[in-house]
């Protein structure tokens, strides 16, 4: 157990507490519902502390990152760069170099750009940069594969595939290494997620059919979490079999790693391991509701829900009981916005200022993914626990700094202001 008070107490609030060991059990949970062998990748958006990535990398998970900001994290982390994927739409020239300058050599390309551009980034380093082609445009269901994707920034249209192959054949550069699957997003049942998984591998089948090089099959996720309210994310007793029937169908050589067989995860993975420490600063009535005013708001947490990657913000305290009695409370932040608003309609009969209060599931889309420079307030502090001790406190800084001007030329700066 974690002495949430204690380390409220230590080093204030708001604060973010993960815990290491929870996020390995995580890996082995989920390493253990899937085909042995299955590479596992680290969806470094879902939560970039450097603990948690170096304990996942130690539990044999390699890292799918997106950014600059994502290569430091990993390396800094001890995730070896030929162990990273980087993938995303929209990935520029600086961000290419970047990565390839750190030993990244293996990416998830989006179009024939994307492809183009880092041909030529590669080219100019002298080394070859193995891709996956990410694939957009199937839907799985029943036996069957419809080649009816939706229209999406992400991915190449599965009937351009087999084109884009052959134009890479015609860059030095690039190698195209196998397909690059993310269909389904926090899947809502293992019957749904293992019909898109499955899918996956059939639409991988049918474009190796087609002259796409399948010597690695990223097929994905979708493995779902709670998210800022108390549960345990659902098993998947059943998908490893139905998985392996599949590849077992079509892909004789999986079991040796011919083709390698991979899928990623943020959430499953680092969701249960955070906790969010937030002290109630005031209790109001108005107009015959009661709010209790916290430290953390959509600053700290749920900033994504405003994007609609997550469900309406509705977190859910540990302390909160079932039933909100005659006056249930409404969690505030302390935003000069009426939508800094965490849950509503609690039962938290008891709460008083100066309480504290654990908003569990949290590890996952909680502070990176939140409004940290909307109103200027400190970053929640996060501390990293390990077997029952603090292994780290930190603090993010957003800080204003000068900017080189590419035309050489001087220019004033604001004023520091901390
Ligand atoms: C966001 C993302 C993930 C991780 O999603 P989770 O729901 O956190 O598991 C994996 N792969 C890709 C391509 C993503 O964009």
């Amino acid at each position: 157990m974690i002495d949430f008070a204690s380390i409220a107490s230590r080093f204030g609030t708001p604060a973010y507490v993960y815990d290491v060991d929870s996020v390995t059990r995580s890996a082995d949970r989920l390493r253990a519902a899937l085909p042995n062998g299955t590479r596992i990748y680290y969806s470094l958006k879902a939560n970039p502390h450097p603990d948690l990535v170096g304990a996942l990398s130690a539990a044999g998970c390699h890292a799918e990152i997106t950014s600059s900001g994502e290569v430091d994290v990993a390396l800094v982390a001890g995730v070896d760069a030929t162990d990273c994927l980087y993938t995303g739409p929209g990935k520029s020239a600086e961000a290419l170099n970047y990565a390839l300058d750190r030993g990244v050599t293996f990416f998830s390309v989006e179009s024939g750009t994307d492809l183009r551009r880092l041909a030529a980034a590669a080219r100019a380093r002298d080394v070859e940069a193995q891709c996956l082609i990410r694939v957009n445009g199937f839907a799985a269901g029943g036996s069957g594969l419809r080649m009816t994707g939706t229209a999406s920034q992400f991915g190449v249209d599965i009937a351009e595939v087999p084109a884009l192959v052959r134009t890479a054949a015609e860059h030095r550069g690039v190698r195209i290494r196998g397909a690059h699957f993310y269909s389904i997003s926090n899947a809502s049942s293992e019957e749904g997620l293992s019909t898109e998984l499955r899918g996956s591998i059939r639409a991988a089948l049918w474009l190796r059919d087609q002259g796409l090089p399948l010597e690695v099959l990223d097929i994905g996720g979708g493995f779902a979490a709670p998210y800022a309210r108390p549960g345990h994310p659902v098993g998947y007793p059943a998908l490893g079999e139905a998985l392996v029937a599949e590849l077992d169908a079509g892909l004789d050589g999986w079991r040796d790693g011919r083709p390698q067989v991979a899928v990623e995860s943020g959430r499953y993975l680092v969701a249960g391991a955070g906790t969010l420490l937030t002290t109630v600063l005031d209790i109001k009535e108005s107009y015959g509701s009661r709010f209790a005013v916290l430290d953390a708001g959509i600053n700290q947490l749920g900033g994504l829900s405003g994007l609609r990657r997550l469900l309406p913000m509705s977190a859910q305290p540990a302390e909160a009981v079932a039933d909100p009695g005659s006056t249930p409370v409404s969690l505030a932040g302390p935003l000069c916005t009426p939508l800094d608003m965490l849950g509503r309609g609690l039962g938290l009969p008891d709460v008083t200022v100066g309480d504290v209060l654990t908003i569990p599931n949290v590890g996952a889309y909680g502070l990176t993914a939140s409004l940290l420079g909307f109103l200027g307030h400190p970053v929640a502090a996060e501390v990293v626990v390990a077997g029952g001790r603090v292994r780290s406190a930190s603090r993010v800084e957003l800080r204003r700094t000068p900017l080189p001007d590419r035309d050489g030329g001087g220019h004033p700066v604001p004023p520091a202001v901390r």
